[in-house]
């Protein structure tokens, strides 16, 4: 008899404790550690999933005080190969240590998707014997699941090369079709009469006119151009046509890529290259202001090692994921690259895994989940942007992808680099103390591209009657850029950060009914919609307070902004790009390549334009506000509003011509934004280090916030005390706790949220202590209470 030890994804009780079924016994020689099983469980024997992480002997079962004939049989073995391999299961086992999540999540956030999802299994002939004895002659045949004794043929025959195994999502795959419009009738457009005051359509009107009959467009690119009323009105009067083609996304990147030539490394580069090819001793922080080259460097790092045989990973935060990035390494490296997009069905991800997984890629671009690819012979890691927020998970399990690089640059002696023009504080402070070896790149590599110039706009002096969001300079500047057909970027921070509607009698503002925070107005849906819970409700007419019927609209979201600029500025042609424009799969890369071709002359977005974009026409860049992230109650605000700031200030002038910023403020004299202005790093780096030093926090102190969630109030916070004490037993006085307080945002989905958090610099029990706090959340008792913990938490 052969027993395997099994860890099972049974929602409601999680532990890591692995549990001890038979294996089949036409299995038994064919099953291996890191295959996933489907076990029955607990009285009702439901099916579960589970990996196979060891095995056992019947002695140990037996003295353990269980009995063998009460052990229950493996209801199927899901996989032919593991699909974790010794890499990986080690690496969970580190990660556990570190990262308070079970086991079960850890294992589960390495695999693509469509593996913790349900699936069909697809088994293909390759060879005709198998097709006739089995699969009544079909090249192909599907199955929901195999009995043992099928199972075991078949994975006998695959190991002899004669069968293939692959999934497919039971959730119908439907063909992706995209929208598009072709203009159809050029006759019927000059014909049309439209009023002057109607300016979106005048201005469309125009567009189209110097288009030829028959050319087509994606939907969402005229959309975004000139709003979809606008395109509706074109459709409906038959100039354009409406109609559905299908897309093959993963396809969309292999398409007319221009090819790349490897540039000459200037002095400095070549430096870093040198040091990075040589020693693998420690990190290294690659340090290089925007447009400095470090890309170029990371090519020709990813070249070197390709020609040594070996592998890469290149992580890009999600957002930098564009065409443009991802076009620079399938330029170099073709098909040996292999990406990981979020755009990518569920599908299409686990064909790149299959890729990868096969030994078939030998680059993997991806955003953080990348890091855990079954890449292997791995010679370098590269983290892009490194300080990005994004590289960090914000549900379980909450690891940072710089920690799992580190491990698995570690286990194969890979180069790791971190790169960014703006470190984070705790990467820098690393490179200060020689863990990290520090490289800088120190000019723009465009020879012709300078830094460009910035000036800050004081908004107390700057006051405009005509605008509520722009001062008369940074109107002026914009039309000027217009008028000589060169770009402009604008960057509103934060999404519709106070669009909202206030009672102008009693100042009442509608607030979600399960979250303490004001809706959200959403012009595009006409609705208010809640941004931590996703409720949404109609906009309404009179005041549900007082009756009163002055409802009145407030705030400077991009959709307002959009419209104000507009007006002001009828001919220019703005394409707007936040949360609301992006929603569509691949819209996002739709509205930058129309940028790129120069079919807008503003782009106003969130911070998302921020990252990564390389437009050589875009000469200036404005910041309508920024102080937004300044006023958030996080330690960490000045150093986000430093990266941010700077990070936007070299979208401009990345060629030949030069580029302006303008920043609009309240607060010209603060430290972040004056230092952003002069692209100070250092300095920022010694003022907002002296801060931290102060108040005790990273990268001084190392942090653990717990946040404890209830639906009752009173419960939050006893339960909340009992684990302070809990706490406090196990930590020595080298570790202070703070709190408990509510969080800012004290009730979200109907739970009030209450926050502990501890600070430490050496610690050796903190391990045992919030294993301790676990251990509590599965007490049936506490069977309604959340205890979500963050080691080195990036958000308060
Ligand atoms: P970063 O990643 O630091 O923002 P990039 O690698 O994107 O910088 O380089 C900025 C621009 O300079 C790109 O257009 C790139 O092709 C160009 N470039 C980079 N290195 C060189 C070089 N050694 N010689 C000429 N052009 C370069
Ligand atoms: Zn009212
Ligand atoms: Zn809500």
């Amino acid at each position: 008899m052969k027993i395997a030890k099994i860890i099972v994804d049974v929602p409601s009780m999680q532990t890591d404790k692995p549990f001890s079924y038979v294996v089949p016994e036409a299995l038994e020689t064919l099953v291996a550690i890191g295959m996933r099983v489907h076990v029955p469980f607990g009285r009702g024997n439901r099916l579960m999933q589970g990996f196979i992480v060891g095995f056992e002997s019947q002695e140990l079962v037996e003295n353990q005080g269980n009995r063998l004939q009460d052990l229950k049989v493996i209801a199927e073995v899901l996989d032919f190969e593991p699909v974790l391999n010794a890499e990986q299961l080690a690496l969970a086992d580190k990660m556990r240590e570190t990262v308070f999540a079970y086991k079960i999540s850890i294992l589960k956030a390495m695999l693509p998707n469509l593996l913790n999802s349900s699936y069909d299994k697809v088994l293909t002939a390759l060879d005709p014997q198998v097709a006739s004895d089995y699969f009544e002659n079909a090249d192909e045949i599907h199955f929901s699941s195999l009995d043992e004794v099928m199972q075991a043929t078949m994975m006998k025959l695959q190991r002899e090369g004669k069968v293939s195994v692959r999934y497919v999502a039971q959730s119908k795959e439907t063909i992706k079709t995209k929208k598009v419009v072709s203009l159809t009738n050029h006759a019927q457009l000059l014909a049309l009469t439209i009023s002057a005051r109607a300016k979106k359509k005048l201005a469309m009107q125009t567009f189209l006119q110097h288009e030829p009959e028959g050319k087509v467009w994606d939907n969402t690119e005229l959309v975004a151009l000139f709003s979809r009323d606008v395109v509706k009105f074109f459709i409906g009067n038959g100039v354009l046509t409406l109609s559905d083609v299908e897309v093959s996304r993963s396809q969309d990147y292999f398409e007319n890529i221009e090819t790349d030539t490897q540039k000459t490394l200037n002095a400095e580069q070549k430096a870093a290259y040198e040091a990075i090819i040589t020693s693998q001793d420690k990190p290294f922080l690659l340090e290089g202001v925007t447009g400095s080259g470090k890309t170029e460097v990371y090519l020709q790092v990813i070249a070197h090692v390709i020609d040594a045989g070996k592998t890469a990973i290149m992580l890009v935060p999600e957002i930098s994921l564009t065409p443009m990035m991802t076009s620079r390494f399938i330029a170099r490296f073709g098909e040996n690259v292999a990406i990981m997009h979020s755009g990518l069905s569920d599908g299409e991800k686990y064909d790149e895994w299959r890729k990868i997984a096969a030994g078939k890629a030998k680059v993997v671009v991806g955003a953080r989940s990348a890091i855990f690819v079954p890449l292997a012979n791995i010679g370098a890691i590269i983290i892009d942007e490194e300080h990005e927020t994004s590289y960090k998970q914000d549900s379980n399990p909450r690891y940072h992808a710089r920690d799992i690089a580190l491990l698995r640059a570690q286990y194969h002696g890979a180069a790791l680099v971190l790169g960014s023009a703006t470190p984070s504080l705790e990467t820098r402070a690393r490179a200060q103390q020689g863990v990290y070896q520090l490289l800088r790149l120190t000019q723009r590599a465009n020879q012709a591209a300078q830094i460009p110039e910035v000036r800050l706009l004081d908004m107390r002096k700057h006051l405009n009657d005509k605008s509520a969001s722009f001062s008369q300079v940074m109107l002026d500047k914009i039309a000027e850029k217009v008028s000589k057909k060169e770009q402009v970027v604008l960057m509103l921070n934060r999404r519709g950060y106070s669009s909202f509607i206030m009672c102008r009698d009693c100042g009442f503002v509608p607030e979600c009914p399960n979250c303490d925070i004001s809706l959200t107005l959403h012009m595009d849906t006409k609705t208010l919609n809640c941004h931590y819970c996703g409720h949404t409700q109609g906009i309404p007419y009179t005041c549900p307070n007082c009756q009163s019927n002055k409802i009145r609209y407030y705030g400077s979201g991009t959709q307002k902004v959009e419209e104000e600029l507009q007006e002001l500025m009828p001919e220019a042609r703005i394409l707007r790009m936040d949360v609301d424009t992006t929603k569509k799969k691949g819209a996002h890369e739709r509205i930058l390549s129309s940028f790129g071709a120069g079919q807008a002359d503003i782009l106003l977005g969130t911070q998302m334009i921020a990252k990564g974009l390389d437009f050589p026409n875009v000469t200036l860049v404005g910041v309508i506000n920024a102080d937004t992230a300044l006023n958030l109650p996080d330690f960490r605000a000045s150093e986000r509003t430093f990266q941010l700031l700077t990070q936007v200030a070299g979208r401009a002038g990345r060629a030949e011509k030069s580029g302006e910023v303008l920043i609009q403020t309240f607060n010209p004299d603060h430290y972040a934004i004056k230092l952003a202005q002069t692209h100070d790093y250092e300095q920022f780096y010694q003022t907002e280090m002296a801060f931290r030093r102060k108040l005790a926090y990273p990268p001084y102190y190392f942090t653990v916030q717990l946040v404890i969630s209830h639906k009752n109030e009173e419960i939050t916070v006893k339960k909340s005390y009992e684990i302070l004490s809990l706490l406090q037993a196990h930590l020595t006085d080298k570790a202070r706790v703070l709190g408990p307080i509510a969080k800012p945002i004290a009730r979200t989905h109907n739970l009030y949220h209450y926050q502990l958090l501890i600070k430490y610099r050496f610690e050796d029990h903190l391990a045992d202590a919030l294993n301790d706090v676990l251990d509590l959340t599965q007490l049936r008792e506490n069977k309604e209470l959340r205890v979500m913990i963050d080691s080195e938490p990036q958000n308060f």
